[in-house]
């Protein structure tokens, strides 16, 4: 292990060389194909032994928080100042690395994301076709839905969900909430309740194929506190043969600002929600109920609850070509703000007493040469 730890030392940065080299094969394949060729098979070639040798060695996997990595990065950036401006003589060391410090404190307090202690976030986690919300406060955090998982193996939670929990900084979650129990939604349940420790696991149905223990269900008009949050079950009422009305619907609110996390249910369930909950239901963001499906999202529905935005967790032109144009058209004649993951990818609200504030991977958050407008 410490000899593959050395070597990993030795030649990681080699890794880096392949960009440049990316791009020297680009420009040759403009002016002479058979060197790029030549490139590209050896980068290709350089790629596969890398990512073989870093498989062969999973427990030197260190994983850090995107503020871990800032805080790491400053010190090595210190470090180094400190180092460059005391080469020549230690005479004013002391004060060098004072003004050092105070400069890092600087930048740190522009590049930390300023929040209050009542800020809470609602991320929809771009799982392609399916579901993944994760509702967090300061110091607790709820985890609903799971996405997919496939027969070669694959999973969402292990590609998309989990690298996105530990940017964050979550070891473990408060509580795990599976809506019901279709691939889409329940596909990586195992996988996070191994990985996350959920102190707490509900879930809308018995899963097909998965046991997870120490969980229960759902109960209609259960409240759960999750940090200064209040998290109320609004359905099922009964588990019944329908899968996606056996759905698992939370509405968390703040007491002034609220989602509505309502997994696949259809109209029927929506009107039968609305029958008991008619003056509970208004919340701000909205998750679309089954992906946008012509089935869902009644207008009765979308009156009642009326949100200021509805997010639609779909894959980029699906099959189904959810979210379908008629309902689409719903929200918007109901003058709701529409946003697609299959368009917008990842998809983020910030809740505080400012209000709400919605971003996007593709809009606001990757780094500014990815976002759409560059290319627009
Ligand atoms: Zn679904």
């Amino acid at each position: 292990m410490v000899m593959r730890l050395i070597l990993l030392t030795i030649f990681g940065p080699l890794f880096e060389f392949n960009i440049p080299l990316i791009l020297i094969a680009l420009l040759c394949s403009l002016i002479f194909m058979p060197i790029a060729s030549i490139l590209v098979h050896g980068i290709d070639t350089l790629l596969t032994y890398f990512f073989m040798f870093l498989k062969s060695m999973p427990a030197c996997y260190i994983y850090f928080s995107h503020q871990q990595a800032l805080i790491i990065l400053q010190v090595f950036t210190f470090f180094l100042i400190a180092w460059l401006i005391t080469w020549h003589g230690r005479k004013y060391m002391t004060y060098r690395f004072i003004v050092c410090s105070f400069l890092i404190m600087i930048t740190s307090y522009y590049v930390q994301e300023k929040e209050d202690e009542q800020t809470w976030y609602v991320d929809v986690i771009d799982v392609g076709q399916g579901l993944s919300v994760l509702v967090r406060t300061q110091d607790q955090s709820l985890l609903y839905d799971t996405g997919a998982r496939y027969a070669s193996g694959f999973s969402m939670a292990q590609s998309e969900i989990l690298p996105y929990l530990r940017y964050i900084g979550i070891a473990s979650l408060e509580y795990l909430v599976i809506s019901h129990s279709d691939n889409d939604h329940a596909g990586g349940a195992s996988l996070i309740e191994k990985a996350m420790h959920p102190r707490r696991i509900k879930l809308g149905e018995p899963l097909r194929k998965q046991v997870l223990a120490n969980s229960s269900f759902c109960d209609v008009g259960e409240r759960w506190a999750l940090g200064k949050l209040s998290v109320t079950v609004l359905s099922p009422f009964k588990r019944l043969k329908n899968s996606n009305n056996n759905s698992c619907v939370l509405r968390i609110s703040d007491g002034q600002h609220a989602v509505l996390l309502s997994g696949d249910i259809n109209k029927k369930q929506e009107a039968l929600i609305v029958s008991q909950f008619s003056s509970q239901l208004a919340s701000q963001i909205l998750i679309a109920p089954h992906h946008g499906s012509k089935y869902s999202s009644s207008k009765l529905w979308i009156s009642v609850v009326k949100p200021k935005w509805v997010v639609f967790s779909v894959s980029a032109m699906n099959r189904w070509g959810f979210p379908v144009q008629e309902v689409v058209e719903r929200y918007k004649k109901q003058s709701v703000i529409r946003v697609s993951s299959g368009t917008s990818g990842f998809i983020r609200f910030k809740i505080d007493s400012h209000g709400i504030k919605l971003q996007t991977i593709r809009e606001d958050l990757a780094a500014y040469w990815y976002h759409r407008s560059f290319f627009l």
